[in-house]
C-alpha cells in the first residue's frame, strides 16, 4: 500500500506518478465532462486537477456533483499523468492529475459577490467589504507573498549589518512629522490623551543614547491626514536608526538593502551606487525633489533665448524676473493642433498661465507663438539648448521659477506617460541631497522644517547665522521611479543646537519642556551622534509589483475616505464607553 502523501495544491509534478495524495483546498472551479467530473482544486501555492470518475468512485462522484466554486473539500487519491494533448503547460501541475477515490466537503460556501478564480474586475467597495474573498484572488495572493518575501530580505539584511529589531510603542505622544496625530483617551488620567505614533522617531533616537548602536523596526505609523487618493492612515515604514554614522554610512547601507530586497523578492538586479542630485539640481533639471528618472526629457531655462522678443508675454514675464522653461519631446511635432490645445489646457489645471508650444515639422516649425516671435535665430537657439530635432516639439512655460519647475515637471511626467516611457519594470533609483533646513510654511509664513526638527545642520550651517531657509540640513531622500520612498538625516545630537532649533521654529521654552524635555534631557547624558531613515513598506511593494494603488499590496486597507469597509470602522460608540473615557461630545452620533 502506498504511503498517504499531504500535498499542497501547488507541489505534485509527474515524478510523484503513482503515489497516494490528499490535497485540501477551495474548489476553483468543477466541469462536467461527459461524465467524468474534472475539480480545479485550489490554495495558495497553486491549482490542481482532481478527476472523479462516477464508475470507480460512485461516492466520490455524488459529492462532486454537488460542489460549487469556493467550497473547500479534501480529496484523496492516485497521482497519475494526464492523457497526452491535455497537459496545461501553465500550471506546475499542468503534468498531472488527482484520479479521486475519496471527496470529503468540510464546508460549504455561498455564492461569492464577485468571481475568485480571476482577476475580473469589481467594484473596489464590494472587494473590500468582502476583503476575505479578495484576498483569495490571483492578484493579492501574490502582491502579500511578495510583500513577506520582501519584508524577509529587509530583516535578513539588516540582521547581517549589525541591526537589533527592537519595538516601541503604540500609546506614546506627539511626533512632529507634519501631519495630524490620532488621538487615544485615557480612562485613567481623565482629560489626558495619548497619541499614536506618527513615526519611532524620538524613541528610535533614544535607542541610541540607549547604546543600542544600530536599530531597526518594520513600524506601523499613524497619520491623520486629510484623505487623498493613496495614502492610509495607518501605513509601515522600515525604520532604521544608526549610532556614528555619516550619511554615506546610512547610505550606502540602503543602498545595500535595497539591492537585496529586490534581488530576493523579485530576482531583480539593482545597480548600486544610485545617481545623486542635489536638490535644487533635482528641481532645475527635472522639476521634481522626486525625480522619474526612466527617462531623460529634462527641462531648460531659455530665457536667455527670448531677451528682446516680441511675444509680450514671455517679455513680460523676463521684465518681472520670471524664468522661461523649455521641455523637448521626442516625436511630439506629430500631435494635432488640437492635441497641443487638450496638452496647455492640461498644463493649466496644473497651475500654468499658458503653454506655448513649437512643433519641428518637416514642412518648418509652427507654433502657438506669433509668427513674429517664431524668428529662425530662436527655434535654432531653442534647438541647441533642448536638442530637439525635425520632428519634435518643444513647450514653453513662463512663470516665477519654481512654479513653473513644478508645472514642467508634471507635464514632463504626463508626456511620458502617454508616451509609455515609464515602464513598471525598470527600476530608476536615485538619491536627492542638500536639501534646505527649513521652509516657508505657506500658511502662517513662519519657518518649518524641511524633514523634521531633529535633522542637524549640514557642514557650514551649524552656525544657523545668516538666511535661515538658505541653510542646509543633512537629510537626504531615496527615490524611485517618481516616487519618494523615504527620508531620513543625522540627526542633532548637541542639547543646545537642539533648543536653538526649535526656538527658530517658533516654540517657546514652555512647548519645548513640555513637548520635548525628555529628549533634551536625554542629550545630556553622553547621547552619542546619530542619524538614520525610514522608508514606506507600502510604496515599494507596490512599486516592486507594478501596481496602481497601495491597497493593492496591503492585506486590510482602508478606503480613500480612511474607512474599514469590512469591520464597519469607525463608528460611534456607546455613551457609556465615553463616559468612562471621560469624553463629552456635542455632535451627534453618524447615521449608520
Ligand atoms: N521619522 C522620519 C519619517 O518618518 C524618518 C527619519 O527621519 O528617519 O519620515
Amino acid at each position: 500500500m502506498n504511503q498517504l502523501r499531504r500535498a499542497t495544491c501547488g507541489e505534485l509534478t509527474s515524478a510523484d506518478e503513482g503515489s497516494a495524495a490528499l490535497l485540501k483546498g477551495w474548489v476553483n472551479t468543477t466541469r462536467d465532462h461527459g461524465g467524468l467530473i474534472f475539480i480545479d482544486l485550489r490554495d495558495r501555492f497553486g491549482l490542481t486537477q482532481v478527476v472523479v470518475d462516477p464508475r470507480s468512485a460512485p461516492a466520490a462522484a455524488e459529492v462532486a456533483a454537488s460542489l460549487r466554486s469556493e467550497d473547500v473539500i479534501a480529496a484523496q487519491g492516485l497521482v497519475r499523468r494526464r492523457p497526452a494533448g491535455t497537459e496545461n503547460r501553465k500550471l506546475a501541475t499542468g503534468e498531472i492529475e488527482i484520479a479521486a477515490e475519496s471527496i470529503d466537503v468540510l464546508n460549504r460556501s455561498k455564492t461569492p459577490p464577485f468571481p475568485i478564480h480571476d482577476d475580473s474586475d469589481v467594484d473596489e467597495g464590494l472587494r473590500l467589504r468582502y476583503r476575505y474573498l479578495d484576498l483569495r484572488r490571483p492578484h493579492l495572493q501574490r502582491s502579500i507573498a511578495l510583500r513577506h518575501r520582501a519584508v524577509k530580505a529587509v530583516r535578513d539584511y539588516l540582521d547581517s549589518r549589525g541591526f537589533l529589531e527592537i519595538e516601541t510603542p503604540m500609546l506614546i505622544k506627539q511626533t512632529p512629522e507634519g501631519a495630524r496625530d490620532f488621538l487615544v483617551p485615557s480612562r485613567l488620567h481623565a482629560g489626558a490623551f495619548y497619541a499614536l505614533p506618527q513615526s519611532p522617531q524620538l524613541f528610535k533616537q533614544l535607542l541610541m543614547v540607549g547604546g543600542f548602536h544600530r536599530y531597526f523596526q518594520i513600524a506601523r505609523c499613524f497619520r491623520d491626514e486629510d484623505t487623498r487618493a493613496d495614502r492610509q492612515p495607518e501605513f509601515t515604514q522600515i525604520d532604521l536608526e544608526m549610532t556614528f554614522p555619516t550619511q554615506e554610512d546610512v547610505i550606502e547601507i540602503m543602498e545595500g538593502m535595497l539591492a537585496h530586497m529586490f534581488e530576493a523578492a523579485l530576482g531583480a538586479k539593482v545597480a548600486t551606487p544610485f545617481p545623486r542630485l542635489s536638490h535644487a539640481e533635482a528641481l532645475r533639471r527635472f522639476g521634481s525633489d522626486k525625480p522619474d528618472l526612466r527617462f531623460a526629457m529634462e527641462l531648460h531655462d531659455v530665457g536667455p533665448a527670448f531677451t528682446g522678443t516680441e511675444f509680450k508675454i514671455f517679455a513680460d514675464a523676463l521684465s518681472r524676473g520670471n524664468a522661461i522653461l523649455a521641455l523637448a519631446e521626442t516625436g511630439g511635432a506629430s500631435r494635432s493642433r488640437r492635441d497641443m490645445d487638450a496638452l496647455a489646457a492640461l498644463a493649466t489645471t496644473f497651475g500654468a498661465k499658458g503653454l506655448a508650444w513649437i512643433s519641428l515639422a518637416p514642412d518648418g516649425p509652427k507654433s502657438s507663438l506669433p509668427k513674429s516671435a517664431l524668428t529662425p535665430q530662436l527655434v535654432d537657439s531653442l534647438k541647441a539648448q533642448t536638442k530637439a530635432q525635425e520632428g519634435d516639439a518643444i513647450y514653453l512655460l513662463a512663470d516665477e521659477r519654481s512654479l513653473a519647475q513644478a508645472i514642467a515637471g508634471k507635464l514632463r511626467l504626463h508626456i511620458a506617460d502617454e508616451r509609455g516611457m515609464r515602464d513598471p519594470k525598470q527600476f530608476a533609483f536615485c538619491w536627492v541631497l542638500d536639501f534646505p533646513l527649513f521652509e516657508r510654511d505657506e500658511e502662517s509664513q513662519g519657518l518649518q522644517p524641511a524633514h523634521h526638527p531633529f535633522t542637524a545642520p549640514a557642514p557650514g550651517s551649524e552656525a544657523l547665522s545668516g538666511d535661515p531657509l538658505q541653510l542646509r540640513a543633512q537629510h537626504y531622500d531615496v527615490v524611485l521611479n517618481g516616487m519618494e520612498l523615504g527620508s531620513g538625516s543625522i540627526r542633532i545630537h548637541d542639547p543646545a543646537l537642539q533648543r536653538k532649533i526649535f526656538t527658530l521654529l517658533g516654540y517657546s521654552d514652555d512647548d519645548v519642556e513640555r513637548k520635548f524635555g525628555f529628549l533634551l534631557e536625554a542629550f545630556e547624558y553622553g547621547a552619542p551622534p546619530h542619524g538614520g531613515i525610514a522608508l514606506g513598506v507600502d510604496r515599494i511593494i507596490l512599486l516592486m509589483a507594478g501596481g496602481e494603488s497601495i491597497r493593492e499590496v496591503i492585506a486590510f486597507p482602508k478606503n480613500q475616505r480612511f474607512q474599514d469597509l469590512m469591520i464597519n470602522a469607525p463608528t460611534p460608540v456607546e455613551p457609556a464607553a465615553l463616559k468612562e473615557l471621560h469624553v463629552r461630545t456635542d455632535i451627534p452620533p453618524p447615521r449608520t
